[in-house]
């Protein structure tokens, strides 16, 4: 059975938005991360973003270490082989599956052999991604949330080859890092993403077709559904290149995916309307 107690460095590849957040929230739980990129400036400028995370932190009381602390148990690099003594890997690079094969195949020549190599990917097939490899079974998501430091969730996505006590060793190892998860099968977009992507291309289809302005469309969405920020918004804050990679994905694995959902349509037949009628998908007193 894996432990926590054989974790002791965590390799992080990509320093980018997600690989950033991934790196300071690992060395936050007092682990010692090594967090790679492929150029010096791309490091650097990981560093800064998480530096500037860690003072806002501080100064809101919500981490009790010095963040200077903190910040020194993360190792910037360039070099692949700086991976070689992580216990645990977890990949945020692009999304690109060409990106995240070439990567997984690099770290299984680097790392241990029983060490386990998770993907943040937002939509690619785990599966895919860990046939690059001939360790399918220690591949696993670990999808986590934007801004990272911020969102307690993280989605643990079980490839087709996933062993157990890999998949239950990524729940613990979340949990240590202060996260709550779910599970989802590797399925296109997981539980997050396949219904997500939709939203925001809708709500961005709305805004070009001239249903309402970029502010009311959010404000409708932020007043009308309750969610913190509307499609538009959440695009910008995710990234459109992750957005449009993330729905092309989809696009190809699912296709139309527009049409209202069937079961809705036999539960609306059926008088099954939701809280007012008692039932809908779940039931009410
Ligand atoms: P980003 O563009 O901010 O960062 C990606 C980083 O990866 C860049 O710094 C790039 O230089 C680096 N990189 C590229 N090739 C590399 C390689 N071979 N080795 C090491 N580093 C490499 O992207 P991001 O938003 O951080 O997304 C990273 C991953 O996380 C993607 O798979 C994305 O789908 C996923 N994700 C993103 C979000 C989000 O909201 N942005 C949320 C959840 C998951």
């Amino acid at each position: 059975m894996r432990d926590l107690t054989d974790i002791e460095t965590v390799g992080v590849v990509g320093a980018g938005t997600m690989g950033n957040g991934i790196a300071q929230v690992t060395a936050t739980a007092g682990y010692d991360v090594v967090m790679r990129d492929i150029e010096e400036e791309f490091v650097e400028s990981g560093f800064e973003s998480i530096e500037s995370s860690l003072d806002r932190l501080a100064d809101k009381g919500e981490i009790d270490e010095d963040p200077n602390a903190i910040r020194d148990r993360i190792t910037g690099t360039t070099e692949l082989d700086a991976l070689a003594d992580a216990d645990l890997v977890i990949e945020a690079a692009v999304e690109k599956m060409d990106v995240k094969q070439d990567i997984f195949a690099d770290l299984e020549d680097v790392t241990d052999e029983d060490v386990v190599l998770a993907t943040n990917t937002s939509t690619l097939s785990i599966t895919t991604i860990a046939s690059a490899t001939d360790r399918a079974d220690q591949v696993i998501g670990l999808h986590f949330m934007n801004p990272v430091p911020i969102m307690t969730g993280v989605e643990v996505v079980v490839g087709e080859r996933t062993a157990d006590d890999v998949a239950d060793f990524a729940h613990v190892f979340a949990e240590d890092i202060g996260k709550e998860t779910w599970e989802s099968d590797d399925k296109p977009g997981f539980v997050t993403n396949r219904i997500l992507m939709p939203w925001i291309n809708e709500g961005v289809r709305a805004f070009d077709e001239g249903v309402a302005t970029k502010a009311d469309i959010d404000k409708g969405m932020k007043l009308g559904t309750n969610v913190p920020m509307g499609p538009l918004e959440l695009a910008d804050h995710i990234g459109l290149d992750i957005v449009l990679d993330a729905s092309q994905t989809l696009h190809e694995e699912l296709g139309d995916r527009y049409k209202p959902a069937y079961l809705v349509k036999r539960k609306v037949d059926a008088g099954d309307l939701g809280k007012k009628t008692g039932k809908g998908f779940y039931e009410y007193d």
